[in-house]
């Protein structure tokens, strides 16, 4: 199947699509990115994710590429041409080319975006969430913004390539007190001991996860206890369920940390049942 990509201002071959030696993106990081789950051909959580990149823009002070009108035409052009029913759509946007220098380019040169959709197995996917997955833990070795969705992943692409390499599906950070700060590309949950859902408060220094966002509003609605809280190792080991939250994996059932079984080893009733709410919930909802 012929594959097409959004490369500053058009669609190419996905082949053919390449970007300049001097995108700053691919000499420094200097770039953000955001990332779609696609159901039905629609993107999900569309506004959590346009105001994040925004956001994400504004605090490396990169001018914003075009609307959000015309960025939506162009994400859902991409799904259509690569015709993606169910998968994720990638942007990235760079403070764009100009010759290497540390310091932004003055006068500033206009961004540059990049869009590809691809599409994922949801069968696969959730017979996979059916049966559970593992994370290993990993030191907290990234920088203190995690909060922008930078793409500079070194850190948190070494860390997934660890779980790969220990057989597990996601590494979850830990940091210099025990606590867990959130995965590589997802966020993390538990429901603890006492049934309570948890996951690490937003003012530390991780990514503000759109899913756990959306997530937080179907736990609202079903009434279940939850607390912003960070949580140990030993906590997660111990505690009745597992879980893991992004655009990619959804709500994903965890069922081994760093090789111990969480619960009885297998997908827990709430994680299981959130996941059902929130792909309901976001197929109904996306644009
Ligand atoms: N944390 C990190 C480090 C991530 O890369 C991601 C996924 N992009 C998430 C959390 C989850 O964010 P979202 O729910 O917006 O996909």
């Amino acid at each position: 199947m012929s594959r097409f990509a959004y490369v500053n201002g058009r669609f190419v071959r996905h082949g053919q699509a390449a970007v300049h030696i001097e995108d700053r993106g691919y000499q420094l990081a200097d770039g953000v990115y955001e990332v779609w789950a696609v159901f039905d051909g629609k993107l999900a959580d569309a506004a959590g994710h346009f105001t994040r990149l925004w956001r994400s823009l504004d605090e490396l002070q990169i001018a914003h590429p075009m609307s959000q009108a015309a960025l939506t035409v162009v994400l859902r052009e991409a799904v259509r041409r690569n015709k993606v029913r169910d998968g994720l759509v990638y942007l990235q946007v760079t403070r764009g080319v100009a010759p290497r220098d540390h310091a932004f380019p003055n006068p500033a040169v206009p961004p540059a975006v990049v869009v590809t959709a691809k599409s994922v197995d949801r069968a696969a996917a959730e017979a996979k969430a059916a049966r559970g997955l593992s994370v290993v833990t990993v030191p907290e070795n990234r920088w203190g913004r995690c909060d922008i969705k930078s793409i500079g992943l070194l850190p948190n692409a070494l860390a997934k390539q660890a779980a790969r390499q220990r057989g597990a599906v996601e590494a979850w950070f830990v940091d210099e007190l025990g606590l867990v700060t959130e995965g590589a590309s997802s966020n993390a949950w538990i429901v603890d001991s006492e049934g309570r859902l948890r996951t690490r408060d937003t003012q530390a220094n991780i990514l503000r996860g759109i899913t756990r966002t959306s997530l937080m509003e179907v736990i609202a609605g079903e009434g279940l206890p939850i607390t912003e809280q960070p949580f140990t190792v030993e906590e997660a080991k111990a505690a009745r369920e597992a879980f893991i939250t992004g655009a990619g994996t959804l709500v994903l059932p965890i069922v081994s940390i760093d090789g111990v079984a969480v619960g009885d080893g297998k997908p827990g009733p709430v994680a299981t049942r959130l996941r059902a709410l929130y792909i309901q919930r976001a197929k109904e909802a996306a644009i």
